[in-house]
């Protein structure tokens, strides 16, 4: 597990556009770095089109998976939307998360978007300290 995940201010700002974008839909992506710190990220179709749901795009998810490794970084994060909260990963994201990586959720709650992190093993998410710097 990765207790915290570094990122600049920029990238959660960037995360939370797109989500408030395709809000009230889904929308999902990947976050790229070394160890705990991210460097780049990239936003998949959510092939579900769902205010409940997301399903990366598989060819969108491949192109980014290798623009990943091609700039020498790896995966450190997906991201996904709850336009409807929960601010917490759900049942479902639980039971599917697919990758040991951290689990963000970018949630909208009293009108206000922010974000949350999860690290996902053996049907149990224990909360990753996002930290963003200014
Ligand atoms: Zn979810």
């Amino acid at each position: 597990m990765i207790p915290q995940l570094t990122f600049r201010r920029e990238h959660a700002l960037a995360i939370i556009e797109h989500s408030k974008a395709h809000a009230p839909l889904e929308a999902c992506g990947l976050l790229a770095g070394k160890k705990d710190r991210v460097e780049e990220v990239l936003f998949v179709r959510n092939q579900a089109q769902s205010p409940v749901r997301f399903v990366m795009d598989p060819y969108e998810q491949l192109q980014a998976f290798e623009w990943i490794e091609s700039n020498g970084l790896d995966l450190l994060a997906i991201f996904h939307s709850h336009p409807a909260g929960p601010e917490t990963v759900s049942p479902t994201d639980i039971a599917e998360a697919a990758y040991e990586v951290v689990h963000i959720v970018c949630f909208r709650k009293d009108g206000a978007w922010s974000l949350r992190g999860f690290w996902i093993e053996k049907g149990a998410a224990r909360e990753v300290d996002l930290k963003i710097l200014e």
